[in-house]
Order: C-alpha cells, then sequence, then structure tokens
C-alpha cells in the first residue's frame, strides 16, 4: 500500500494533468455569455444573488411579461448592474416593459434549460443519445421533489415505469461502448436512473419511518423490480438530513426483499458534509456483507448546504453537516477510501467537479491496483464540460447526471445549481472564476486545515438565553423516547387528578373527565371539579399567601420557575403524548408529535383532516369544538385566547410559529385545556412553589362572576395583551403560573418589565405577581 506521502505526490501528479486537458480546451465552464455574466454578478454581491435567486425561483408562476417586469422591479430595482442586461427597469408595463418581460422569462428558461435535459423523454433521450456518442455514460432523474398530493406521487411512479420501459427498449439499438457498458469486465446496464424518494409519497415524515417505509416501499418496488426485469440500474438519489434515516431504511429493507436481494444493479449516495456519514457508511459496508451482492455508493459532497446550516439554525439543533469546507473535503476523501477498501462489495462512484478530490481518489484507485472500470466518476449535465473530457481522457468511466421534466421542478434545481457554483468556496468558482492557482486548489484538505482559520462561526447563534429546542423526530433516539413515553401515558390514562389548594390535594365528588376527542371512548384523565367552596378556598389561600410571594425578589420566584421549566423539560415527552393524545391536531412544529404519535396508536380516523387542516395553517373554529392544546413547551390556557382573533394574533407574533402554540377553542375550555393545566400544576408544585395563586378546575358555575363577584376574574391569566383593558374591569389577576413557561424568553431580555407595567396600570395590584 502507498503511503500517505506517495498518495498526495500522485494526487498532485494526476491533478495537474488534469488541469493541464482542462487548461487546452478553449471552452468556458458555464455555457452562454448570459450565464457565465448572472455567475458573476453574483458571486460578487451577495445581496443581488439571494435576490436573482429569489426572482429564479418564482418566475415560473409569472405567466405574462407584466409579472415578470413587476417582479424584476420589486426584486432588483436596487442594483443597477441589471442594466447591463439591457433590462430597463424603469420601463414600467408599455410595450418596452412587454418586451423587457418575456425576454428574461425566455432567457432564465434557457438557463435552467442548460442544467436540465428537456422537459419530456424525447427531448431527454435525444440528448442522452448523443452524450453517449461522447463517450459519455448518463444517470437519468426525472425533475421533482418534495410531492405534496399522492396523485403527484403516483404520476412520479408512473413516469419512471414508463421511463424504463421506453429506455430500455431504445437501449437496444445502441452500440455498445466497453468503457461505458461494463465495469471491470462485467456488463453493467446502460439505461440508469436516479430517484428521490420523497417525490414518490406525499405524506413522507421522518418521524413516522415505519408508516413511511411501508408506503414509500409500495410504490418503489414496481420500479425497481422492472428496472431488474429490464436491466436498468437505479440509484436512490439523497436528500435533506431529516429524511436520510428514512431513505437509509427504505433503501436497506427494500433491497432485502428475497425478488431484490439478489440485484447488484442498484446504489445509493453518501454526502460527505454530514458528520454522521462515516457512522452510516460503516453500517451500509456492514449490511452490504450481510446482503451478499454488491451495490454502488455514490459519494457525493452534499447539495443543501445552506438549508441544513438555515434549518438547523432556525431550530437550535446541532447542525448536521460542517462548516468548514476542509472538513467535509477532508471527509470525501477519507470516505472514498473506506469505500475504496470494500471493492468489490462496494462499487464506487465519485460526483464531483473538484479536481483535487478526484485526483485524490485515482491515486487512491492506483495504489490499490483497482482494475479498470471498478469504479466511475460522475459529474452534473450543463456544466463543466472541459473537466468531463479530461476524465473521460484519463481513461475513466465518465456518468452525467441528466435531469428532465418541467420547469416548476426544473427551477428548484436550478437554483441549488447556482447556489453551489456561486458559494464563496466552491471548487469551480475558485478555480474557474476567481483563477485560484492549480498548485493551492490541489492542496490536501488536511494541510488546509493546519493554516485556516474558521470562517463559519455562527457565533450569533450563542444567546444568551437559549429557548430549549423542538424535538428533532427524524432522530431514531426521539422516536424512540416518545415511543416509550406514549406506552406509558397509554398505561396511566383515565388516572384521577385532585385539585391543588394551599399545597394540599383536594379530591371532590364531582370530576370532569377529560375525553380524547380523536377517540370519544377514551378518557384521557378525571380531575376534581371545584365548587364555589373550594374556588372560595383557593382565593383565600391564594390571598394568605400573596403578601409574602409579592414581596419575594423576583430572582428567587423565577428560580421556582426555572425548577418547574427544568421538571417540564425532564417529562417533555410524556406531556406531549397527552397533549397529542388529547388532540390528535398538528400545527406548526407539533405536527411530529401529532405524526409520532399516530405511528403508534393507529392513524386517527380524522388524522387526514387535521393534517390537511394543520397544513393550510387553519386554526379555531374549524374543527367543530375539538380541543386545540398543542403545545410541548407552553399551555395557554382557554381563557387567554378567548376567540379566533386573538388566537391569530398570537400567531402573527412569531411564537406559535416558532414552538408550537396549543390553545382550544373557548366553548371545550374545560374539557380542552384543564387535565393539561393540571398536569404544569403538579410541575410548578413539584418545584414547591408557594401557592400565591390559585388554580382550579371547574365549571363556569364555580366562576365567582357566575356568583356577582365582579372584582375576581376567575382562573388565569389573560394572554393577550388586550384582555387585560377589557371593560376597564378591576380583574384580580391571582392565578399566573403559566406566564413564565410563555414569558420566560421576555423575563430573560427584560421585555417584560413594559408590560408588566402596563398590567399593572390596568390591573391594579396585579404587578407584582406579572413580574414572577
Ligand atoms: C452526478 C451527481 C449526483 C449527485 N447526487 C447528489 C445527491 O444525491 N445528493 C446530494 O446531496 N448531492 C448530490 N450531488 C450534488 C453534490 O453534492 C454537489 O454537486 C457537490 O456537493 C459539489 O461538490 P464538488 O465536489 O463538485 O465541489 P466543491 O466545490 O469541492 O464542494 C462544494 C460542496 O462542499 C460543501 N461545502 C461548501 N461549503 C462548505 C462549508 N463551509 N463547510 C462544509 N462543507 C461545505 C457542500 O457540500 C458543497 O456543495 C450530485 C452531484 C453529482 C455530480
Amino acid at each position: 500500500m502507498a503511503s500517505p506521502l506517495d498518495i498526495e505526490s500522485r494526487t498532485r501528479e494526476i491533478g495537474l494533468q488534469i488541469f493541464d486537458r482542462v487548461n487546452k480546451q478553449k471552452k468556458g465552464f458555464f455555457h452562454g455569455d448570459i450565464d457565465a455574466r448572472i455567475m458573476d454578478w453574483a458571486m460578487k454581491d451577495e445581496d443581488l444573488k439571494v435576490q436573482l435567486f429569489r426572482f429564479v425561483d418564482v418566475l415560473p408562476m409569472l405567466n405574462t411579461p407584466e409579472e415578470v417586469v413587476k417582479h424584476l422591479q420589486e426584486y432588483l430595482k436596487n442594483f443597477p448592474v441589471i442594466g447591463q442586461w439591457g433590462i430597463n427597469l424603469a420601463a414600467g408595463i408599455g410595450i418596452a416593459g412587454k418586451v423587457v418581460g418575456a425576454t428574461v422569462k425566455k432567457q432564465t428558461e434557457g438557463m435552467a434549460r442548460r442544467f436540465i435535459t428537456g422537459s419530456n423523454v424525447k427531448e431527454a433521450s435525444d440528448v442522452i443519445e448523443r452524450l453517449r456518442k461522447q463517450n459519455m455514460a448518463f444517470t437519468m432523474d426525472i425533475l421533482g421533489e418534495v410531492t405534496v398530493s399522492e396523485a403527484e406521487g403516483e404520476i412520479y411512479q408512473k413516469q419512471y415505469l414508463e421511463l424504463i420501459e421506453g429506455m430500455t427498449e431504445q437501449a437496444k439499438r445502441w452500440k455498445d461502448v466497453p468503457l461505458l457498458d461494463t465495469a471491470a469486465g462485467r456488463p453493467i446496464p446502460k439505461v440508469n436512473l436516479s430517484i428521490k424518494l420523497s417525490a414518490l409519497y406525499s405524506q413522507f415524515e421522518p418521524a413516522d419511518p415505519e408508516g413511511t417505509a411501508a408506503a414509500v416501499k409500495e410504490r418503489l418496488r414496481p420500479v425497481l423490480l422492472l428496472a431488474k426485469e429490464k436491466g436498468a440500474f437505479v440509484c436512490i438519489d439523497m436528500e435533506h438530513y431529516a429524511i436520510k434515516d428514512a431513505t437509509f431504511k427504505i433503501f436497506r429493507e427494500i433491497m432485502m426483499e428475497p425478488e431484490l436481494r439478489d440485484w447488484q444493479d442498484c446504489g445509493i449516495v453518501i454526502q460527505s458534509y454530514l458528520k454522521d456519514s462515516e457512522e452510516d457508511t460503516r453500517e451500509l459496508i456492514q449490511w452490504v456483507k450481510e446482503r451478499g451482492t454488491p451495490i454502488q455508493v455514490r459519494l457525493v459532497k452534499g447539495a443543501y448546504w445552506d438549508y441544513e446550516t438555515v434549518i438547523a439554525r432556525q431550530r437550535h439543533w446541532p447542525i448536521p453537516v460542517y462548516t468548514e469546507k476542509h472538513e467535509t473535503d477532508a471527509n470525501f476523501e477519507r470516505l472514498a477510501s473506506l469505500l475504496l477498501d470494500n471493492y468489490p462489495q462496494i462499487e464506487l462512484a465519485i460526483a464531483s467537479h473538484n479536481i483535487r478530490s478526484i485526483a485524490y481518489v485515482m491515486a487512491q484507485t492506483e495504489a490499490r491496483g483497482l482494475p479498470q472500470g471498478a469504479l466511475e466518476y460522475q459529474m452534473l449535465y450543463g456544466m463543466g464540460d472541459p473537466l468531463k473530457q479530461a476524465v473521460i481522457e484519463q481513461g475513466q468511466r465518465l456518468r452525467i447526471y441528466a435531469p428532465f421534466g418541467e420547469l416548476i421542478p426544473g427551477m428548484a434545481y436550478l437554483v441549488r445549481r447556482l447556489l453551489e457554483n456561486t458559494a464563496n468556496e466552491s471548487f469551480l468558482r475558485q478555480g474557474f472564476a476567481e483563477g485560484v492557482s492549480a498548485d493551492e486548489l490541489l492542496r490536501s484538505p488536511i494541510e488546509v486545515s493546519k493554516t485556516a482559520k474558521p470562517i463559519h462561526t455562527f457565533e450569533q447563534d450563542k444567546l444568551a438565553f437559549p429557548n430549549v429546542p423542538e424535538r428533532n423526530f427524524s432522530l431514531a433516539e426521539h422516536q424512540e423516547k416518545m415511543k416509550a413515553s406514549l406506552a406509558k401515558v397509554r398505561s396511566e390514562l383515565g388516572a384521577y387528578y385532585p385539585l391543588i389548594i394551599d399545597g394540599k390535594e383536594i379530591k371532590t365528588e364531582k370530576e370532569i373527565k377529560s375525553i380524547n376527542p380523536a377517540r370519544p371512548s377514551e378518557v384521557v384523565g378525571r380531575t376534581a371539579s371545584a365548587s364555589q367552596k373550594e374556588a372560595q378556598m383557593a382565593i383565600d389561600a391564594a390571598k394568605k399567601a400573596f403578601s409574602a410571594w409579592r414581596d419575594m425578589p423576583p430572582e428567587k420566584r423565577a428560580e421556582y420557575f426555572f425548577k418547574a421549566a427544568n421538571l417540564l423539560e425532564q417529562e417533555r415527552a410524556d406531556i406531549g403524548h397527552t397533549s397529542s393524545q388529547h388532540d390528535e391536531i398538528g400545527m406548526d412544529g407539533y405536527d411530529d408529535v401529532a405524526d409520532a404519535d399516530r405511528e403508534v396508536l393507529g392513524r386517527a380516523d380524522n388524522g387526514l383532516f387535521d393534517r390537511l387542516v394543520a397544513r393550510r395553517g387553519g386554526f379555531g373554529h374549524d374543527l367543530g369544538g375539538h380541543a386545540r392544546v398543542i403545545s410541548l413547551d407552553h399551555v395557554v390556557h382557554p381563557w387567554g385566547l378567548a376567540d379566533e382573533h386573538e388566537a391569530h394574533a398570537f400567531r402573527r407574533d412569531g411564537r406559535a410559529a416558532r414552538q408550537g402554540l396549543h390553545t382550544s377553542p373557548v366553548a371545550t375550555a374545560t374539557q380542552g385545556a384543564i387535565w393539561l393545566d393540571d398536569e404544569v400544576a403538579q410541575f410548578t408544585g413539584r418545584a414547591q412553589r408557594p401557592q400565591a395563586q390559585f388554580a382550579i378546575n371547574g365549571d363556569s358555575s364555580t366562576d365567582p362572576r357566575a356568583q356577582g363577584e365582579e372584582s375576581h376574574r376567575f382562573g388565569r391569566l389573560p394572554m393577550a395583551k388586550g384582555q387585560f383593558a377589557q371593560g376597564g374591569r378591576a380583574h384580580v389577576v391571582e392565578e399566573i403560573y403559566r406566564a413564565p413557561y410563555l414569558w420566560g424568553e421576555e423575563i430573560a431580555h427584560g421585555h417584560v418589565a413594559p408590560l408588566a407595567r402596563q398590567v399593572g396600570q390596568k390591573e391594579g395590584g396585579a404587578i407584582g405577581q406579572i413580574c414572577q
């Protein structure tokens, strides 16, 4: 085996050879003058790039030149450079504007077309026949990802079935090209397809791996069986991180089925930008050994870097990708070596336009003495043609990723390509737009790491008060925890919860049953129902404790709530289950929980309806009186959100979007929320908080106001600010224990003080309590 030093010097030699071959060709890396110019602008100005890509993204939906011009003006008015494109943004919507709109649309579509082989099979197959004539194999991809309806999923499957039938028929006419059609002497399929699993099924849900796998396999199986029968190759593409584990699971399970276990013409993708990727690769290798039939692994760096970093940061999750480019590059080389060590069980495909990465793998392959064609190189259609030619000249098998399809999914693909090519650290940008020297570009990533300064530190993420993140239910660890807690919660269904007054548990004759609205025969829990007597006891206890509580320093009071918050956090999954069990409704971040719930409990009859409502962002009364208490993090009392209007206001302020807001229509308040409130009361009780407030369950007859006590507001702190002013009445707000959950962040940031002052003015003595 060659030493690392030998590998390095051979990598350099091969790399220089490839650069040489590339430079001898007179072609640019991107097609066309306009493409090159757009790339150039985008690279020079980050803001322009964002606006350009937004514009490209929206373009397929713009049906008239007028709409195009209007959007151009809106998106790009601050960028005079656009004028150089011959676009007069002040043109208005007159004749000149129409011409501009039509031209821009045509040119942008033309740009997309350069990355896409055609909009139908006929156009695509003309392109791939041409590619074969130029000694390039292909893999065809039907554009489309994240299908949103079952009809789309079925169409996607049908298209693949037709593609396999059609292309394998056509392939019979194609001349054999030994370089393309054999791998180390073994014949390999001429027709090669790449499939995105998320496009096959509209409910692809990582939180429900079993349900998702079953449904996806049902769609995928006929495609794979037909490919096997007709002699086509299928590679399963890898998409965003959230569905990575589910994708591996589906691949491994289906390829172990008796009809497919002996099928070699299949593959999957590993993304070296993922910190998990080495572990995934080792597991995959182990699995291939068990399976006993080789597969191909396409090694890529990963196309969703921006997306993954944004999503993880937004949700306060650990970032799943490396954040320094040299880390991804070094991992790419490590994984390539690991995979080459496992030839022939694994046949490697290197999908990269990075000459250093390619040369390194060539050097490693040589050092292992692997036969010609033992691995292949893959590149994308529409870019880097000189590099493609150079790799062919090195005597390697080259496969072109050839997407085809309609413009709308095509634009998402185009934007990904543009982002990739214009990124600061992209090899293509550095090598072919910024003219960084070959020597520099061929440096080992390990060497680079020794001197590189961190570029992406994400310092701004380190908040003084980080919110507890939502659980990431795409991870098996959280799915398991959720299942366990679901079993626990199930075993406790129907339990009795007494009132807690002055720190003591009090049982009452009357009780309130909390019913699971998705399964009305199921009693979630029973709570004591207070009478006037208990309500008075609670008020008296609260009054008695009030002065000590009022005089307690805010820091001390906050401690109780932080303690309670910690307890809540520890048992969060159980609470989540109780709530999802209660409602079976997913909304915003909570969707995941409801899904995990369904997965274990079986789909609730109204599940689909609920999901649709949730997807549409439906809120409030659409559910015909179903309770809607759906937060893991915050329980918002129904009286706090007395009507839909307020609920919307609450959502608008962004809190709900970030953390999942749970509320219930006021009509079902007692059934909807009380049980959960009790649950929370227990936690604050367990944190040994003084009972300076009353929290009590009961029906409307318990409300002191029903007895004419205008000065008391029974129950909880109104959450919507507007309510504080309600009718100018002096409300005594005794019960506020939810406030810290809701306002924990504001307390930390000092935002609560103005609110407290406002409440103080309106509510008399309430200020001391608000400061909790
Ligand atoms: C044939 C083919 C098939 C493909 N299939 C898939 C697929 O199934 N799934 C998929 O995700 N991608 C796929 N890709 C896309 C591939 O991941 C990108 O083309 C690739 O990431 C670009 O890498 P490169 O080696 O060509 O370029 P380089 O410029 O060397 O690498 C760019 C890549 O480095 C990574 N990167 C950039 N900045 C940073 C940073 N700051 N920290 C850490 N890493 C960083 C990103 O992954 C980025 O895309 C495929 C590509 C080809 C050619």
